[in-house]
């Protein structure tokens, strides 16, 4: 143990422990305390990761760790390491690759944590298809801190903890909700975007939704997303395509009534209950919810309650709602609240990988897309598209 790391909150400290003695019940799944140290942060993961296949022909566990920090010191988050099976899963999170990923609730850049302050951490830890799915995952963690009794000193602490299990729930297999070629899955997995990076405490609780949602738009023939005014809706070709269910289920949840945004600007007065615009939710089984968000105004061609196929016309891609152009929202949930829910990951049953859009701003503002033609290209079985990878669905 680090004598110095006990500077802080010690009678804390003695109270925690002797709730551990108390608290101790299958004796082999507690670690020796000989190596345990006191850590100033409280780390917790929000939610049981669930691996699924990426079209990088890898598997990704994205998830998010909520990091406190209970002293009343600066403290640094210097690495955080995943670790499955006594081995490191993916690559560490350290310097900028762990900066991106943090998101610090104060608004503060870099991964230091001021007293009493708290962040965000996104994690996507990824590892190759022939290995073995872990069935838990625990973390190497590195911090530093100025000691508290010679400043001029940096206290550095290593432990291995943050234990979760794994969901043993397989990604659901899914039919595109849409059908033609050189569709681009925006804000797709596994990088930060708007997707990854909301986390929304509603009714107090923090809620990640929108985990592995994707905005789904479509390149015309010039390879634009539209020809014409960028403000006009019929600039964009694949504006009113019909949006199909994704799996067969019963109709929870529909909204059809709000008007139709003017593309190129985010509405000013959106409120959270406005944000997916006209939308369908449909039960889908084993706890899972399909949402379909961003539908046009009036479009929605099924009713609460009613059954539907996979492949059936639910409603069209409008541009309703929280958007700055038309697209399909669309994600796995695990609850029928857009709102109030965990994004579960899902993959699609077979689809063509036609490149990798490499500018998706320039393409709303409206410049022809640039494609990484030779990346993540092919046919894909039961995979999760990337995030800006073209994609063709059916023939
Ligand atoms: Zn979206």
């Amino acid at each position: 143990m680090n004598a110095r790391g006990l500077s802080f909150r010690p009678v804390l400290f003695t109270a925690v422990l002797l709730g551990l003695f108390a608290l101790a019940s299958p004796a082999s799944a507690i670690r020796p305390d000989d190596d345990a140290v006191l850590s100033p942060v409280d780390f917790q993961v929000l939610n049981r990761p669930a691996p699924v296949r990426g079209a990088d022909n890898r598997r990704h566990m994205v998830y998010e760790i909520q990091a406190v920090n209970q002293s009343g010191m600066d403290v640094e988050i210097r690495k955080i390491a995943p670790r499955a099976q006594g081995n490191r899963l993916g690559l560490p999170f350290t310097g900028d690759r762990l900066g991106e990923r943090t998101r610090i609730n104060s608004g503060a850049t870099g991964t230091t944590l001021g007293p009493g302050g708290s962040a965000m951490i996104f994690i996507d830890a990824s590892y190759s298809l022939s290995r073995k799915r872990p069935k838990a995952i625990s973390h190497a963690i590195s911090l530093a801190w100025a000691d508290p009794g010679n400043p001029s000193e940096l206290v550095r602490q290593t432990f291995i903890g943050v234990s979760t299990r794994v969901s043993g729930q397989q990604p659901v297999v899914l039919t595109p909700p849409l059908r033609g070629p050189e569709w681009v899955a925006a804000n797709g997995c596994c990088t930060m975007n708007a997707h990854r990076g909301a986390t929304l405490a509603i009714d107090g609780t923090v809620r990640v939704p929108e985990r592995f949602a994707i905005d789904f738009v479509q390149l015309n023939g010039q390879d634009r997303l539209f020809t014409g005014p960028l403000n006009d809706l019929f600039s964009y070709g694949y504006y009113w395509a019909p949006v199909r269910a994704a799996a067969p289920g019963k109709v929870v949840a529909i909204r059809q009534n709000l008007p139709e945004q003017v593309p190129g600007a985010l509405p000013p007065d959106a409120t959270i209950q406005m944000a997916g615009g006209n939308y369908v939710v449909v039960n889908i089984g084993h706890g899972r919810y399909a949402f379909y968000a961003h539908l046009a105004t009036r479009s929605v061609r099924v009713r609460r309650g009613q059954k539907v196929k996979a492949g059936q016309v639910l409603g069209l891609l409008g541009n309703t709602g929280n958007t700055d152009g038309p697209h399909l929202h669309f994600h796995v949930m695990n609850s029928p609240s857009p709102l109030q829910s965990s994004g579960l990951p899902f993959v699609f049953r077979g689809f063509r990988g036609q490149g990798v859009v490499r500018n998706v701003a320039g393409l709303q503002a409206g410049e022809v897309a640039d494609i990484a033609r030779d990346r993540l290209r092919g046919r894909y079985r039961g995979a999760l598209p990337m995030e800006d990878q073209i994609v063709r669905f059916g023939k």
